[in-house]
Parts: C-alpha cells; structure tokens; sequence
C-alpha cells in the first residue's frame, strides 16, 4: 500500500446536504507485507486502523494512493477481476457472533464463500468437514448453530470460512479482542499454526500492544490517521522511539508485581483528538508525555509547527518524532 489516504465527507444537516468538510481517517499511509508474513497495526480505537485495513483490501474505495496485491494493482480494477482477486484475500470480523447468520447452520455458514464464488460441488461437503477439522471443531458439529457454540468456538468458525476459499492474505480485525482472555491464546495459536502450515500473510489489527507482539513480525503502530512508528516486534518493545509507542508499551501491565512496582507508567492524557481537526504540526503533540514535560519552548514549537515525517532517525526503524533521538526519561 503506497500513500493511501481516506477521506469521509462531513455534509451538513437539512434538506441540501451540503459537503461541508472532509474527515481524514487515513493520512498518506504506505506498508507492505510479504508472503507469510504477519504486520500487526496497532492504535487506539478511532484511530483508522480498521478503515486503513478495509482501503487497503479495495472493500472501500481509497481517496488516493496505490494498493498492489501481487502484481496486481486493485485500484481501480474493474469488478469482475476484483471478484476473482478477493478469494485471495479474506477478512476476520472482531465480534464472531455478529459476522455469524444465526439461521445459518455452522456448516452452511462455512460453504457460503465457496457457493458464492461457484466453488461448491460434488467435493464440498467433504471440503467444510476438513476445514472444520483444520481450525479444531468437530466435523459432527456442522448441524449445529452459532449460539450453540462458545465465543472462541465462533471465532473458529469465522476463520473456517475465511480459509474456504484458500486465501493468500488474511486481515484480522482485532479477532480476539472480543474474547477472554483465557480463550485468546487458544485462537493466536490457531492462527500461528495455520500460518505455518499455509503460508498466509496476516494483517493483523489490534488495540492492544501485548496482542501482537507474540504473533507480528513487525509491527506499525497507527496514531490518529497515521502510521508513526514501525519496525520489527521486538524492536518496538525494546527500541521504542515514539512517545505514544513508549505509552502504549508501559500501559501493558507486567506479570511481576515487582518490576510493575518500579517502573514508571507513562500515560496518555485526554482523548483522541477528532480527525477533523487534527491538530498542527505534530498530531500527538496535544497528548505527548515528551512535549508536555521534557522540551523547551524552542523544541515545542517545531512540535507545533512542523508534521514529523516517518523516516529513521537513527534509531534502527522509522519513526515520525522530531526528537525521537533525544535520550528521553521515558
Ligand atoms: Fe511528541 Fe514532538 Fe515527538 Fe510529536 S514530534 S511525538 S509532540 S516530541
Ligand atoms: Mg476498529
């Protein structure tokens, strides 16, 4: 994805719904991700990430900018080509039990993709008891309703029938966030072994920092339309250069009451500012630990003045920061 950008327009109330403005939920965003490969994007709620995974899948037009899949450039390309490059790229819902028809048998539930794109015949019935084996539910369940199924158990059945049609890349829009945290583990390691054993690229979303890092490559952590830090898991966690990445790691609470006793929680203060007004310069800067307590008059009005751009700056992986070098308390 090459400087996608997403523009909403905001119309007026009344009879002539003027456009009076353009909320921008994905500001110049460009990423790859390789075969195999799993990319978490990390952010705050509100802050683009589940738009910037639809544009990016052509499900949403983008405003601007370039998504290729392959070789293939889908902005742009026409519907019926489209269609035959969507088998190739499924998308995972948050909230299994919403994305489920409640009418539908399980088994139906799982061969609608394959029916939809005309692929179900003498072998599909055999087909959905393989993938019902494939992401551990029992074939002999395939009768049975969603609501007969525990919230973990749907979330596999949401996979089944993303993976019906042998997809090459999977997003997952935050797949566990909906769970406890007991069942979490159970799915993450699900789909690190279907990784494995297939091969698929996962765009992985998610608000959480501590979800990711276990099953992301790399990671990109997203702030109010923008990707503003991203490189390698482990990187992000012991590198971090990005104040809003240094607050989004110390808000994850440690195992050890110890260590969790000695260090520092930073935080971000306030709410998200709202993408229609983002504020000057940098957008972090209303919530910033590092502008608010660290940098001199002089320092904060760059912060103010100038948008950081997403470069390295010194510090092994981009980072959108004007002072992201500089040693910091944090
Ligand atoms: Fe904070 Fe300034 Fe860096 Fe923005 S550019 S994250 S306001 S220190
Ligand atoms: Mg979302």
């Amino acid at each position: 994805a090459r400087n996608l950008v997403k523009e909403f327009p905001i119309r007026s109330g009344g009879l002539i719904r003027r456009q009076v403005g353009a909320v921008q939920a994905v500001s110049d965003v460009s990423f790859s991700i390789a075969e195999g490969e799993t990319l978490g994007l990390v952010g705050e709620s509100g802050c683009g990430k589940s738009t910037l995974a639809r544009v990016a899948l052509n499900l949403i037009p983008a405003t601007s900018g370039t998504v290729h899949f392959g070789e293939t450039e889908l902005t742009g390309l026409p519907a019926r080509r489209m269609r035959a490059l969507r088998r190739q790229m499924q998308l995972v819902f948050q909230d299994p039990y919403a994305s489920l028809d409640p009418r539908m048998p399980v088994s139906e539930i799982i061969a609608e993709p394959l029916r939809i794109h005309d692929l179900y015949d003498s072998g599909g019935r055999q087909q959905v008891r393989d993938l019902m084996r494939t992401v551990g539910l029992k074939p002999e369940h395939g009768n049975r309703y969603p609501h007969e199924f525990s919230g973990g158990q749907r979330q596999r059945i949401g996979i089944a029938r993303a993976l019906a049609l042998r997809p090459k890349l999977l997003v997952l829009d935050e797949p566990v966030s909906a769970l406890d945290v007991s069942i979490q583990a159970g799915v993450l390691n699900l789909l690190q072994e279907l990784q494995s054993e297939l091969g698929l690229a996962y765009l992985f979303v998610s608000h959480d920092l501590s979800v990711v890092r276990h099953i992301a490559d790399r990671i990109a952590v997203m702030y109010l339309g923008k990707i503003v830090e991203t490189g390698p898991s482990e990187q992000m966690f012991t590198a971090p250069a990005h104040p809003y990445t240094h607050a989004l790691i110390s808000a994850i609470p440690l195992p050890d009451p110890r260590r969790e006793r000695a260090r520092e929680r930073i935080t971000v203060v306030g709410d998200l500012p709202s993408p229609a007004d983002p504020p000057s310069g940098c957008r972090f800067r209303t919530r910033c630990p590092k502008f608010a307590m660290e940098l001199s008059g002089e320092q904060q009005a760059r912060c103010t003045d100038e948008e950081p751009e997403l470069v390295d700056r010194n510090t092994g992986h981009p980072v959108a920061c004007h002072f992201a070098e500089v040693r910091s308390l944090l």
